[in-house]
């Protein structure tokens, strides 16, 4: 249960300013009569109405031994009491000579610090409850309410149980929370009255001291609110000068505002048994009724022992529902810790299914947060607000976790989303990085019915003091406790917990593994790289040697072979200039591997000019070469040498698959916001931003291209044209090639941390786009 903050608060201080004590009210309620014994057994004190059930004046009985009301044997049994502990009750059925003759009494008998207390309640002889007649009773109780797990079915059954031995109109059971406001929880009433099931009370209700006194004693009885108590006499005690304490009599008389706040109710007669869990008070059962209703001790008893059952079986039921979840969460959370860390993508593993993440700590939405990018899971505020509660949160964070079920009272800009997000609970994963899982819970708008207006109760006195008075009325009196969600429960926040650590552990592994492999990776790389150098380089001299010797026997010996061993001899010839030519790739490959950049600011018109021009040179027909610059090119930081080289193989590709009489080259770039320009090259350019499947530039640099009307690509090899030899087209076709320009290309363009891709249509044309970061 919730309750306003502000009636909290006011229950708090109000504890002090308590009413009056009430354990030595000075009187007690008069179906009965108390005798205050000295240690010697004397009668000190006793109330005013011992003529009524005795027939003796007060003034009679002070100072007089016991023995002058009861015989020797019951005296004796008394005396016991007085090396017992204080507040321990016995209760033992004297029969006592009146001046109306003999009459049996139920003597209540306990210690005080002083000596011992006697009450003496009158019963009738024949109404004893053997031991059978209260095992039939309790035991058909007991049995019933063992049979039910569920809590709630539980303490209905105990109040129906209850309301059967002693015949009250209502039987409710009333619940404290952690602030000491209490709630109806169960009720079983006469059909005519009004429910009280569901009503809730403010802590001052039941004030701090009333609820110290219900742990001590576990049932109080007024079979009459309305009747006059009856004083002790003398006021004080004769020994200690002080009123007596009544704190463990069970006629003790109640304060008149207790008395007061029953009457407002319509009760007359009450019985309220306390429910003790963990030695706190959990809660009362409280038994009303509208008219003096009398039950006897011996049943009260019996209540109080039903009482006690409750209790116990209270922490059975309430540990076993517990239990219950915190199982289910222990077998969520290894399950899902399992296949995290078994996914290759523990991310993807955590949002898959979406609800598990959620059923973790029974949330209805969740957000991942790795560095920038946020994920959201079921229902959440949206991403932007989400980034902001980040910001926050992460200032409230203590061992790496933050919750609160009443967000928008902490953060003020949650009262828009406080649908998704009236409950809170933030895990911060990493402190370097910005790792984060959010949970959150919606609002839960809880109607509290006060019984009554809590305010009404607290009044505030001219000299700024306050007290408590009674409510005269008990229309519930309603308060909608807003901007809260359930709460988080111990148990959630070790299942948060546990998930931290596992994606530490898993984090860690994954990156101990990672590094392994990236320096297994590094060391193969080199080798690789020396080994491609070493066996390019040291393969030139005898290819050199194969070349030079077949020439030498073509020009020399021609004449002495026949026309096919000439014709053998001019392929060894061809095939080792085209071997030279794979070879010199190869090692031009493997020199760009262990390349060291040496970048210098770089004007792209000039390079662009200079590369234009070295390839006008070595065509022959460059009068028909169409090469268009649509704008300026940057300047960028860049090796120049290996930029050049990037450039001359676009452009001489461009040129080199190109089958259009009217061949042209167009070399640009695009910057951001540039991206829907048409390019008139049919569909697949009217966007020239890359499709989802090509990388995602650097959104900062610009990107370049180059374009040409050629005879395009097919689909299925836009990417493998990267590779190194990898050709589309027989040697005899387009000029032949080594198909290691793009492969070198694409060395070049990630030495400066860009991305190469390719977009064509058939028969239509290319662009090649590139960055240089
Ligand atoms: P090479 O030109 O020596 O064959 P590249 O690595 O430069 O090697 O090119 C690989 C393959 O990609 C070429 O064989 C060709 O089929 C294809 N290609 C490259 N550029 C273009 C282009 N602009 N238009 C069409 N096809 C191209």
């Amino acid at each position: 249960m919730s309750q306003s903050e502000d009636t909290t608060a006011q229950a708090t201080a109000l504890t002090n300013h308590d009413r009056k004590p009430i354990h030595i009210p000075g009187s007690i309620q008069p179906h009965g009569v108390l005798l205050a014994l000295n240690t010697q057994l004397e009668i000190v004190q006793v109330s005013n109405n011992t003529q009524e059930y005795l027939g003796k004046e007060p003034e009679d009985l002070l100072t007089q031994p016991l023995g002058c009301l009861l015989d020797a044997r019951k005296v004796e049994a008394i005396k016991q009491c007085l090396v017992k502990k204080i507040g321990s009750c016995s209760a033992l059925k004297v029969l006592i000579n009146t001046s109306n003759g003999e009459r049996y009494f139920d003597a209540i008998v306990h210690r005080t610090e002083e000596a011992v207390i006697v009450e003496l309640e009158p019963r009738d002889s024949e109404s004893e409850l053997s031991f059978l007649g209260f095992h039939d009773l309790a035991g058909e109780a007991i049995a019933k309410m063992q049979s039910t797990s569920n809590l709630i079915e539980f303490l209905h059954i105990a109040a129906e149980k209850l309301q059967d031995i002693i015949g009250f109109d209502r039987v409710m059971f009333y619940q404290f929370d952690e602030s000491g406001a209490g709630s109806v929880v169960a009720e079983v009433k006469r059909e005519d009255l009004s429910p009280y099931l569901g009503l809730h009370y403010p802590a001052t209700d039941i004030p701090a001291q009333a609820r110290e006194l219900y742990t001590r004693c576990l049932l109080r009885f007024i079979p009459d609110l309305t009747v006059e108590p009856a004083k002790l006499v003398p006021t004080e005690n004769t020994i200690t000068h002080q009123h007596l304490d009544l704190s463990y009599c069970v006629l003790r008389s109640f304060d008149s505002c207790c008395i007061e706040y029953h009457q407002n109710m319509g009760v007359t007669a009450l019985l309220v048994i306390s429910l003790i869990q963990e030695q706190k008070l959990w809660g009362l059962i409280s038994c009303h009724h509208q008219t003096p209703k009398y039950i006897s001790y011996e049943v009260r008893k019996m209540c109080e022992f039903l009482g006690q059952i409750v209790s116990s079986e209270l922490a059975h039921k309430i540990s076993h529902s517990e239990w219950d979840y915190e199982v289910k969460l222990k077998s969520l959370q290894s399950e899902f810790l399992n296949s995290i860390s078994q996914a290759d993508n523990f991310i993807d593993a955590l949002i898959k299914p979406e609800i598990r993440l959620l059923d973790l700590v029974s949330a209805s939405g969740a957000a991942i947060c790795l560095d920038n990018e946020v994920t959201l899971v079921g229902a959440t505020p949206n991403i932007d607000q989400v980034r902001a509660l980040i910001e926050w949160a992460d200032t409230q964070v203590h061992d790496n976790l933050f919750s609160t079920d009443s967000l928008p009272k902490l953060y003020p800009e949650a009262l828009i989303f406080k649908d998704t997000a009236s409950g809170l609970l933030l895990l911060r994963i990493s402190q370097v990085r910005r790792y984060y899982i959010l949970w959150f819970r919606p609002e839960v708008i809880q109607t509290v019915n006060w019984a009554g207006n809590p305010k009404e109760s607290i009044q505030a006195q001219a000299d700024g003091s306050v007290t408590l008075s009674v409510r005269k009325s008990f229309a519930a009196w309603q308060e909608t406790v807003r901007l809260t969600s359930l709460p988080w429960r111990a148990c959630e926040l070790e299942s948060a917990m546990s998930l931290r650590n596992a994606i530490v552990g898993i984090v860690l592994s994954k990156a101990d593994e990672l590094a392994k492999i990236n320096l297994e990776l590094e060391r193969s790389n080199q080798e690789l790289a020396s080994f491609a150098y070493a066996a390019s380089h040291d393969l030139k001299e005898p290819l050199r040697g194969i070349y030079n010797f077949s020439t030498v026997l073509l020009e020399d010996y021609a004449q002495i072979l026949d026309d096919d061993g000439v014709e053998c001899l001019q392929t060894v010839v061809s095939l080792s200039v085209r071997m030279e030519t794979l070879i010199n790739a190869l090692l031009r490959l493997s020199q760009l591997g262990q390349a060291q950049l040496r970048e210098q600011v770089t004007d792209l018109n000039e390079l662009v000019d200079q590369v234009i021009e070295i390839f006008r040179a070595s065509q022959q027909n460059s009068g028909l070469i169409d090469i268009r610059i649509p704008r300026p090119l940057p300047i960028v930081q860049c090796d120049r040498v290996l930029v050049n080289e990037v450039f001359s193989n676009l452009i001489g590709n461009a040129f080199k698959y190109n089958d259009k009489p009217e061949k042209w080259v167009e070399i640009g770039y695009l910057e951001e916001g540039l991206g829907t320009r048409d390019w008139g090259l049919g569909k697949s350019f009217v966007n020239p931003i890359p499709n989802p499947q090509s990388p995602i530039p650097n959104p900062q640099s610009p990107i370049f291209y180059v374009r040409d009307n050629g005879i395009g690509i097919p689909e299925h090899h836009l990417e493998t044209i990267f590779r190194l030899f990898k050709r589309l087209h027989s040697q005899e076709k387009f000029g032949g090639g080594a198909g290691a320009g793009l492969a070198i290309v694409k060395k070049i363009v990630e030495l400066h941390n860009g991305q190469i891709w390719v977009e064509s249509t058939l028969g239509v044309g290319s662009i090649f786009y590139f960055t240089l970061e």
